[in-house]
């Protein structure tokens, strides 16, 4: 073998193992190696793709090319060039984070993610709409995890769904930091020392370089419990709504092959089953969900009164917080509850229940309170100190709390990290704070109804234009002089 060919393979194997790695730190570190080895710096954002894309020749890198050149030539982006010099946070490596991220890259900008987590651990599994299947096929999700979406499959792990996140983003040149906590937002200081700084954040470690990173568009990204200030939020009171999560080992058997997958049967659709699950369990469920991936992930939403003849809940609080609270819980009688309703769920057909453990070494099953949803009210703000303008954003959980069972929380969080980045690049080519935050916020409102049926139908032409993806979008229902108050600046308060 020649000297050059015997390099191309070797580049190749570190290429393969890259893409075929399984692990958050896994894939952190191919890419490093892989980086090193091609003399490559991800920090030189605007060239590194090409110059990757130059490198790396074999037929399954260039597979994966092409995916990602159709994706680039978007013409909302401008050939990447839509969004150069702007410098993005996002707090938190989620799905909804890492979309974001990608969307941002994708136009230029220097993105840097951090992420306080050091690897990616949930089991449970997302529902995913045929509009994010068609979207994540065009990230090349396939040529990273070959099972993804085969067949009728439309869902998909949340930590198989980070990883998939991850390697594209690294591709197109995101920074992410694992083990980075973001704590708040740093403003510009004011003496003349350090005139000319920016807006940065306080993270911990203190010490990272990441303290270091200035900032005009920050993107709160981190979940539910999100820690971005001056945003208020709205609450939705439902009925007591009590879901479980519950994972089980899958052996990849024949017989577990078999076993029918459960997409939400809800109790007005097939009320024999949950009366024969009652009759013969104690069991009472208002739906259940079975999804057959890594694990065999269930969720389902549990009546309070079966949780307490079932021992599962020890005290009848009124207050939610203290009657889910741990020493109102009997952990023994959680694990039989989930595993006779996954059992009769499944027709008794799965030969084993054994858990899967959650990252904490424990079997893997919890118990939520979905009473009460939140959603912020806005989706966007602009801060200004001492002339540095900063656009905060929120996206995925930490906008629009999702209903688990229904599955909307990725698909609704995509959405938003689309619309985000339109709304970054409306502000990148200059557009008043004003307009641009009266768009976002026309856009925003049509989140919340956003259901399968009623969003676009020709997915080939999505793009981060939200004409291109709400059919019925008015994107001037907001005026500017409505969203004065979503300008914050210090100077003038
Ligand atoms: P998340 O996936 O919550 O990601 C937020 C990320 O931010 C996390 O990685 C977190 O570690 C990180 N983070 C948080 N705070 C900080 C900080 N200060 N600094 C840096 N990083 C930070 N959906 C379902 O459909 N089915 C389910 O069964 C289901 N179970 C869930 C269980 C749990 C415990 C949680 C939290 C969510 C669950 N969801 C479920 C919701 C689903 O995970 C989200 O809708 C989906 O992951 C998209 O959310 P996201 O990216 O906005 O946020």
């Amino acid at each position: 073998m020649g000297e050059m060919e015997e390099d191309r393979d070797n580049v190749g194997k570190l290429f393969e193992d890259f893409v075929q790695s399984s692990t958050c730190k896994g894939a952190l570190q191919a890419f490093n190696v892989l980086c090193r080895r091609l003399d490559l710096d991800p920090a030189d954002n605007d060239i590194f793709y090409s110059s990757l894309k130059a490198k790396l020749t074999s037929w399954k890198a260039q597979a994966l090319w092409s995916k990602l050149d159709k994706r680039m030539s978007h013409k909302e982006y401008k050939k990447g060039q839509a969004c150069v010099g702007t410098k993005c946070l996002i707090i938190g490596g989620g799905p909804c984070g890492l979309r974001t991220a990608i969307e941002l890259a994708l136009m230029g900008a220097k993105v840097v993610v951090i992420e306080k987590r050091d690897s990616f651990a949930r089991n449970n599994v997302l529902h995913l709409w045929p509009y994010t299947i068609h979207d994540l096929r065009g990230l090349g999700a396939k040529k990273f995890y070959g099972k993804f979406c085969a067949g009728a499959i439309d869902h998909i792990s949340i930590q198989k769904l980070q990883l998939v996140l991850l390697k594209v983003a690294l591709i197109v040149a995101v920074e992410f930091h694992i083990n980075v906590e973001f704590v708040k937002l740093l403003e510009p200081p004011e003496d003349q020392e350090n005139e000319g700084i920016g807006w940065r954040a306080a993270i911990r470690p203190a010490d990272h370089p990441v303290a270091n990173f200035e900032f005009d568009v920050v993107v709160g990204a981190d979940g539910r419990r999100n820690t971005l200030e001056g945003f208020k939020r709205k609450e939705f009171r439902g009925k007591l709504a009590i879901a479980i999560t519950a994972n089980f080992i899958n052996r990849n058997t024949t017989a577990e092959a078999r076993v029918e997958e459960i997409s939400g049967v809800a109790f007005i659709f097939n009320q024999k089953f949950f009366l024969d699950l009652k009759e013969e369990t104690g069991i009472d469920l208002e739906n259940i969900v079975y999804y057959r991936d890594n694990t065999h992930y269930f969720v389902m939403t549990a009546k309070k009164q079966s949780l307490l003849d079932k021992g599962v809940v020890i005290h009848d609080y009124i207050d939610t917080q203290m009657l889910l609270s741990s020493e109102n819980v009997n952990q023994e009688a959680l694990l039989c509850y989930a595993r006779e309703a996954a059992d009769f769920g499944t027709n008794y057909q799965l030969p084993t229940l054994d858990f899967a453990m959650n990252h904490c070494g424990q079997p893997d099953v919890a118990m939520f309170d979905f009473t009460n949803m939140y959603a912020s009210e806005n989706a966007a703000l602009v801060r200004e100190r001492f002339g540095h303008q900063l656009l905060v954003a929120l996206v995925g959980d930490s906008l629009l709390e999702p209903f688990w069972p229904m599955g909307t929380g990725c698909a609704r969080g995509f959405l938003a990290a689309f619309d985000t980045a339109w709304m970054v690049k409306s502000w990148a080519q200059g557009r008043t704070a004003l307009e641009v935050l009266a768009e976002r916020e026309s856009i925003y409102r049509l989140l919340p109804q956003t259901t399968t049926e009623n969003i676009g139908k020709n997915f080939e032409q999505y793009t981060i234009d939200p004409g291109t993806r709400y059919p019925n979008l008015n994107s001037a229902c907001v005026r500017p002089h409505q969203v004065r108050h979503l300008y914050i600046s210090t100077e003038l308060s």
